[in-house]
């Protein structure tokens, strides 16, 4: 891909260390209390600019507004406005998408490629729920009460949504929970976090100017210790999606408990990848790899666990460790970056404990296992591309989600030793398959629990197709008309016609 602007020059124009307020009830506001904390580059470790760190009663103010807006202006745009709304959105963020992708790259590392990469989804996520907004109706059904009683469904909107984001892709989070709230009708406080906050407020930007109504779209900036766990418990949310690990998910799943507000959780994962002796290593090879590499492993989908057939397993996981070691790593904001900064130090510290225990239990490490030191990266988190061999199922790389560039290999024999191999995983989110045949393509299909399963191929995410996990990677979908669904009631209506 071809860009005709330089994301430096755009980045510097972007951020100079300056006060970015929130946006609550159509206001550009600082949190009350004054508190603001600072927005980091990872790549850097320079203060881009600086975001309030909203309190409780700001998170109240805003799910206030939300209330307001859902009752007030909003309810009274038709079907056909909500669409009109959505699809001028996804005209601003297309005209400023290049901004959209350098400031995501500046805050949270991911390579500007790959931001932009996304436009077509991100995009295609707006334009798909538009379509969908004039699209939503209920049923008439034949009930079986004597006398001539009409019985119909009406799907209505679930009324205010928080919705909780993480950093490691910002834009394409805050409209894929912000787009379907839109179309169902429903409003939304969102929370990002803390490490990329940045394009969220931009994006909060585009919405007003699109013509949202004040109050139907909030972003309060701040901890998710105080804001986003106030959300979670706030007795006038009626719905929380979330998107972030496990732990907090659980969390926040015990929060809603207090008014049962509905949840969605889009969890983590330790997705296996299986290549099988027949597959077309030439192709998969690359696959594998940036099934992990892609984002330094910051992906919730990462395929984290390689099982490569015993027959092919030495070459392939050599030339797996190859691939890595030829990975450009750098600054995301270079445009021939393949592999950017882990997103804070605390993150780096975690991978680099992985990797220790990793040794200590008896991997044997192929290559990277180490920080990238250097000029260009001693303000940053940086580390080298890993690949484990000779991973026992029971060791933690093999078992617990690293969120970073490590991928760990094991050996197999079989098609069903590896089923249940792969399935032994407390998390269900996501699963690869390589192989030429068939009924080996269908038969893992059909039996690996994971939300999503690509078969000579990764990644792929569509806005018309569901995501999300099964197991402790969490409930309910993303994507498709399933995820409309997730914002709506069904409402049951009888009359007596008689
Ligand atoms: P995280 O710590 O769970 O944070 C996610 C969001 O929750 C952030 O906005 C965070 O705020 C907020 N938060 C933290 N504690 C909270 C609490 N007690 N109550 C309410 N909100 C709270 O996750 P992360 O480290 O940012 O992201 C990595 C994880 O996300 C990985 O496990 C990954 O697998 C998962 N993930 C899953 C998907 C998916 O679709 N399944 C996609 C991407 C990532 P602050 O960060 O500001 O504190
Ligand atoms: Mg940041």
């Amino acid at each position: 891909m071809a860009i005709d602007f330089d994301p430096k020059q755009l980045g510097s124009e972007l951020y100079n260390g300056g006060f970015r307020p929130m946006f609550i009830g159509g206001q550009w506001v600082g949190a009350q209390s004054g508190e603001v904390s600072d927005a980091v580059n990872p790549a850097t470790g320079e203060r881009l600019a600086t975001i309030p760190d909203a309190g409780v009663v700001d998170v109240d103010r805003a799910v206030l507004a939300a209330r307001r807006a859902f009752e007030g202006p909003w309810s009274k745009f038709s079907p056909y406005e909500r669409q009109a709304v959505l699809l001028k959105i996804a005209e601003l963020v297309e005209r400023d998408w290049d901004k959209l992708c350098v400031s995501d790259t500046l805050d949270m590392g991911m390579p500007i490629m790959r931001t932009l990469a996304n436009k077509r989804r991100v995009l295609g996520m707006l334009r798909f729920y538009a379509g969908m907004a004039t699209a939503l109706h209920g049923e008439t059904i034949d009930n079986s009460i004597p006398g001539e009683i009409v019985s119909f469904t009406r799907k209505e909107p679930v009324g205010v949504v928080a919705a909780i984001i993480p950093w490691n892709a910002p834009t394409a989070a805050t409209v894929w929970k912000i787009a379907p709230a839109l179309a169902t009708g429903c409003t939304v406080v969102l929370k990002p976090a803390e490490d990329a906050s940045l394009t969220p407020l931009m994006i909060a930007r585009l919405m007003q100017e699109a013509g949202v109504p004040d109050g139907v779209v909030n972003v309060v900036t701040g901890k998710g210790s105080v804001a986003g766990a106030r959300l979670a418990e706030h007795p006038d949310v009626n719905k929380v999606v979330f998107t972030g690990s496990t732990l907090t998910g659980q969390s926040i799943a015990r929060a809603a408990v207090g008014n049962l507000k509905k949840v969605s959780l889009e969890l983590g994962g330790k997705s296996p990848v299986i290549v099988c002796k027949d597959a077309d290593i030439d192709r998969a090879v690359p696959v594998a790899a940036m099934a992990v590499f892609a984002h330094s492993g910051q992906i919730c989908i990462a395929g984290s666990r390689l099982f490569v057939a015993r027959e092919i397993h030495d070459e392939f996981v050599a030339r797996v460790a190859d691939f890595a070691k030829a990975l450009r790593i750098g600054h995301g904001i270079e445009t021939d970056t393949d592999i950017g900064p882990i997103v804070n130090s605390r993150q780096a510290r975690v991978i680099e404990d992985y990797i220790a225990s990793g040794q200590t239990e008896g991997a044997r490490l192929l290559t990277g296992g180490s920080r990238q030191s250097g000029p260009v990266y001693d303000g940053g988190n940086f580390l080298t591309p890993t690949v484990f061999a000779d991973v026992h199922d029971d060791m933690r790389i093999a078992r617990e989600e690293i969120f970073g560039p490590v991928i760990s290999a094991f050996k197999f024999d079989s098609i069903d030793e590896v089923t249940s191999r792969a399935n032994a995983s407390p998390y269900g989110l996501a699963a690869g398959i390589f192989t030429k045949d068939l009924g080996t393509a269908h038969k893992l299909a059909r039996r690996l629990k994971a939300g999503s399963v690509w078969v000579n191929m990764y990644h792929a995410i569509d806005p018309a197709v569901p995501f999300g996990g099964m197991k402790m990677s969490g409930y309910g979908r993303e994507g498709g008309v399933e995820h409309l669904y997730e914002y709506l009631e069904t409402k049951a209506v009888w009359i007596n016609t008689d």
